[in-house]
């Protein structure tokens, strides 16, 4: 037997007993006379001591272990003189009479331990290395926990588990597809579902009408931080639904899982924030709500007072930093440099100190005296004591200028608290995106999303202005989900297809079955999938998805443990019936 307990099992109702545990070992330490060795599962640590009672052919075991062996050991559960309340099982020890090594380990190549001295590519290369350390595994029980606990949820609710394929055809995420050349049919291609947007909808019309899968998805994109070329959705439909039906239902989804995974209660209602005003109040269309510190649009009430700056912007605006009045020149230089940089994008920062005795200090007092001042502080909800910061140009970049900087200032502040959730519906998307390199319009969210009834007599007209039943879920400023109602009418499709400049013969080609399905009784039907690594990241307070993957790829798209991709035998290529651009018939 290889043990009666765990490591993360023994209490102090355990002690006199004798146990058997097997485990890794941690970590040895010599301390006056005596030896301490941590022993490590899955399930916790569990403290070992070897005294001047221990059998010699124990004791003399000790000087051939290292970190990582497997050993098993027997011996009484002691109270412990020194308690550590910090490890569960920090009451107690094991004093071992019996001692085996089940394994050898050789000396990892970095710590196992929560603070590692393993760099990043180390720990991915010996990733069942790093998955030993308690922060891996805190991550992927978390992981865990948030998938079972989706399963049931959804189950009590009606939904059906249900697996779609992922030789596939080219899917409309947006972003280009990972193909799999077919042996079967040489010069013929296999796509890999950048999601199952097609097949869910295809379920709603084969009668489902709840239907969802955590699944794999693949999308080759240039690795932008944090994302991975395969991810998990949480992929989802419903039918006979409109908009509020589908929030409803994820808003619920949302609570438990807040409520049961990180132990957090959310009564109130998801707040549901148009599009619009989340552009125009935080600069972006995944806010941080869990701060204020809105955007004031103060364009008019700036402009005609004879600075150039402003007489010649399209917009400007101002957030107001509570408190912070008293910056000194050097904080307002760093902010400016922060405004500066490429990613975000402003020329440069104007500020108005509102001095906690009254008086405004500004970087353009030259131009405007403390009456307007005082104006823009009620526009800003500023009190003394406090800073506006205000932006000028392009409404676009500088809304999206102004966000970044709020959120550098909630960071500065400590109002981002990693403790708290703050959950929004993000709704009302714009149906069409301009795509200025390709000179036409895209679908925001994907050609299948239907517009707003009121907004379907815009499409030949004026396609820019159409509002979709689109929406996203956002947590802290993080996107984690997004759907839309979809389309359901063969007639809306192919209008919808004609505005997105694809032709006719095009969208048979390629959304043919589709098409032929809407035929035949499509209800009305629309859904939501939701990054899943990236949800469990957040719920475990976290903004990178790699920790809450077992194996997860580098920003280059490599897996540096099994050294994939990697090039392919001349016999496969030859099957395959594949020559390499170099002309070389190896890979
Ligand atoms: N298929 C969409 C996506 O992957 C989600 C949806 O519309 O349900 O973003």
């Amino acid at each position: 037997m290889y043990r009666t307990h765990t490591c993360g099992a023994l209490r102090m109702e355990h002690v006199g007993n004798r146990v058997t545990l097997t485990g890794w070992v941690q970590r040895i330490r010599e301390l006056g006379g005596m030896t301490f060795i941590t022993l490590r599962d899955r399930y916790g640590i569990t403290q070992l001591v070897f005294d001047e009672h221990a059998p010699k052919a124990v004791t003399d075991l000790l000087p051939e272990l290292g970190r990582e062996f497997i050993i098993r050991v027997s011996g009484q559960v002691r109270e412990r003189s020194s308690k550590n309340p910090a490890m569960p099982t920090g009451d107690i020890e094991v004093s071992p009479d019996e001692m085996e090594v089940v394994n050898r380990s050789e000396l990892p190549p970095f710590l196992i331990e929560n603070e590692t001295d393993g760099g990043e590519e180390l720990r991915m290369r010996y990733r069942y290395l790093d998955l030993r350390r308690q922060v891996l595994r805190d991550n992927m029980m978390l992981r865990h926990r948030m998938a079972q606990e989706i399963r049931t949820y959804l189950d009590q609710h009606a939904f059906v588990e249900v697996e779609t394929p992922f030789l596939i055809k080219s899917t409309p995420e947006g972003a280009r597809d990972f193909v799999v050349p077919s042996r079967m049919n040489p010069g013929e291609f296999y796509a890999l579902p950048q999601s199952p947007q097609t097949f869910k909808q295809l379920l709603m019309i084969g009668g489902y009408d709840r239907y969802f899968q955590i699944v794999r998805c693949f999308r080759d994109e240039d690795l932008r931080a944090d994302r991975q070329p395969e991810f998990t959705q949480l992929d989802c439909e419903m039918a006979f639904v409109d908009q509020e039906d589908v929030l409803n239902t994820f808003e619920g989804l949302a609570k438990h899982l807040f409520q049961v995974v990180a132990h957090y209660d959310y009564q109130d209602r998801f707040p549901r924030i148009t599009y619009d005003d989340a552009i125009g109040l935080y600069g972006t269309d995944k806010p941080d709500l869990r701060f204020g510190m809105k955007i004031a649009d103060i364009t008019r009430e700036v402009q005609g007072q004879g600075f150039k700056v402003f007489d010649q912007a399209e917009y400007i605006g101002g957030i107001c930093a509570q408190g912070c009045a008293d910056y000194s020149r050097k904080q307002l230089d760093q902010l400016t440099e922060f405004v500066q940089r490429p990613q975000v994008g402003a020329k440069g920062l104007v500020y108005v100190k509102y001095n906690s005795d009254g008086s405004f200090k500004s970087s353009v007092d030259k131009f405007f005296d403390p009456d307007r001042f005082q104006q823009w502080a009620r526009l800003m909800n500023a009190q003394p004591g406090d800073l506006m910061l205000i932006l000028a140009g392009a409404r676009e970049q500088t809304l999206s200028a102004l966000g970044m900087l709020r959120l550098e200032m909630g960071s500065r502040l400590g109002l981002r608290d990693p403790e708290k959730f703050a959950p929004a519906w993000i709704v009302d998307f714009p149906l069409f995106e301009w795509d200025p390199d390709q000179q036409r319009y895209t679908a925001m969210h994907h050609p299948f999303t239907s517009p707003k009834d009121e907004d379907v007599g815009l499409i030949d007209k004026d396609p820019a202005n159409m509002r979709a039943n689109a929406y996203d879920f956002v947590i802290n400023g993080v996107e984690i989900g997004g759907g839309s109602v979809r389309i359901h009418t063969r007639e809306m499709q192919e209008k919808m297809f004609e505005a997105l400049g694809i032709s006719k013969s095009e969208a048979q080609e390629q959304f043919g079955f589709l098409l032929n399905a809407f035929r035949y009784g499509a209800p009305p039907h629309g859904g939501i999938a939701f990054g899943f690594d990236r949800w469990c990241a957040v719920m475990g307070g976290s903004d990178s998805i790699r920790d809450y993957i077992a194996f997860p790829k580098n920003n280059a798209g490599r897996d540096l443990m099994i050294n994939s991709p990697a090039p392919i035998s001349k016999e496969q290529l030859r099957e395959l019936q594949i020559k390499l651009a170099n002309g070389s018939d190896t890979g």
